[in-house]
């Protein structure tokens, strides 16, 4: 019998293209890649590599029923934010097992998801969206402190702001303005022409990995980010799992993002949501049809040793999937932080930091050369820590001390 053909939709800006496409190759699959760029390979294995406009949904699903007609397709994969539409759109095209993509737009908009979850009660910031040419100096004086300022469309933080007075507020107006107002910003899709404000929600948070089967949340994972982020730009680092949290609230934080992915109409596929907690429970900060970003998957093992990508993969073709249960040991990742702007001259101290008790790997994704640049306005991550241990607080140990012993020469 021949094998079942999987599309992956692999966007530019993405870190797993690696990932994912050894993932297929432990399956029994034929794999197609997609992506925005034409491939110099492409004209000699047309029928491995597609060249489609992502950002322009209705043409792909044109694109790729021409394709199915010859070589039919038995799942859709979409790898990262920039893909999630399109894959709903190709997927509900085919007739394959995808998101609705009126839900996946919902996510990819950070005003529509507040209004989707707005209507269903899930709890979350207070939130109002403004016009970009409004005046900053009155709406400063409109809203409650301390607030959150961000963009409707962007990731990573990218562009998100607290602010706790009225001066801060335009101060921050300003800056995420200009940073909307960027060419390669406003490309990235409908929303740079808003900014929205959000109250300010304390407390600790964490990141849950799901997968949705018809509508069910399966919680695969649950990181806690042991550094406070308390603003006033929010760059992530560690992220530890499994969840030091007391059960209850874990079964809280769970149920919370179950609701919100029933409230967004999501129903298959991978979840990636942020919850902050207080004394009275779980708020929603952020849920993305999506699985973990960077390479911070790298973390997860499953059963008897299955990546996240297998799983995702095994999924969207409708394969058994021998277990979902984690690997016993606690594991982390750390997203270096950016410790200033400029140009990325050297990174020292990588084999002795390697060499720490716990750590699995460290990888530094930008190279010598490259101009780093810190939140608010920058995308990219400087390099990605892992580590393992027997328990959360040791494989957090292993990656602070692995971190000190990094050094980043970096030129203004
Ligand atoms: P992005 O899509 O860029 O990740 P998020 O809305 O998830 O944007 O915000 C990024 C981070 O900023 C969150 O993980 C959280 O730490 C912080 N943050 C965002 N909104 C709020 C809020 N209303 N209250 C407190 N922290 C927030
Ligand atoms: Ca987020």
């Amino acid at each position: 019998m021949a094998r079942p053909r999987l599309l992956l939709l692999v966007p530019t800006t993405t870190y797993r293209t690696e990932d994912f496409v050894e993932a297929a190759g432990r399956l029994e699959v034929d794999l197609v890649v997609a992506a925005e760029k034409p491939n110099a390979l492409a004209e000699a294995v047309p029928e491995r590599l597609l060249t489609l406009p992502f950002a322009d949904p209705a043409a792909s699903v044109r694109q790729v029923s021409d394709y199915a007609r010859r070589y039919p397709i038995a799942a859709v994969v979409p790898v990262d934010d920039a893909t999630t539409v399109v894959g709903a759109a190709i997927g509900q095209a085919l007739g394959l097992r995808a998101n609705p993509m009126a839900a996946v737009r919902a996510t990819r908009n950070k005003l529509a998801m507040r209004e989707a979850l707005g209507r269903a009660s899930v709890p979350q910031p207070g939130f109002a969206a403004f016009g970009v040419e409004e005046d900053p100096a009155a709406t400063a004086k409109a809203v409650r402190y301390p607030c959150v300022l961000k963009p409707l469309h962007l990731s990573a933080s990218r562009g998100v702001i607290r602010a706790d007075s009225p001066a801060e507020f335009s101060a921050a107006w300003t800056r995420l303005a200009a940073l909307l107002a960027l060419p390669e910003v406003r490309a990235l899709g409908e929303g740079a022409s808003q900014i929205l404000v959000e109250s300010f929600v304390p407390g600790v948070e964490v990141a849950l990995e799901g997968m949705l089967t018809a509508g069910q949340l399966q919680t695969l994972a649950l990181f806690d980010k042991p550094d406070p982020l308390d603003g006033p730009y929010f760059e992530e680092t560690i992220y530890v799992t499994p969840s030091r949290l007391p059960a209850a609230s874990q079964r809280a934080v769970g149920d919370c993002a179950a609701r919100a992915a029933r409230a967004l109409g999501l129903t298959d596929g991978p979840v990636h949501a942020e919850l902050r907690i207080d004394d009275a429970g779980p708020w929603l900060i952020e849920l993305a049809a999506r699985s973990i970003g960077g390479l911070c998957a790298r973390t997860l093992r499953f059963g008897t040793g299955m990546t996240l990508e297998e799983i995702i993969l095994r999924h969207a073709l409708g394969w058994p999937i021998a277990s979902l249960e984690r690997e016993r040991p606690a594991a982390g990742v750390m997203m270096i932080p950016i410790p200033r702007g400029g140009i990325l001259q050297s990174v020292e101290g990588l084999d002795q930091a390697r060499a720490v008790p716990g750590i699995e790997d460290i990888t530094i994704s930008m190279h010598r050369g490259q101009r780093i640049v810190p939140l608010p306005e920058g995308s990219e991550y400087l390099g990605f820590i892992f580590s393992r241990g027997a328990a959360p607080h040791e494989a957090e140990a292993s990656l602070r001390r692995a971190h000190a012993l990094l050094r980043f020469q970096i030129s203004s």
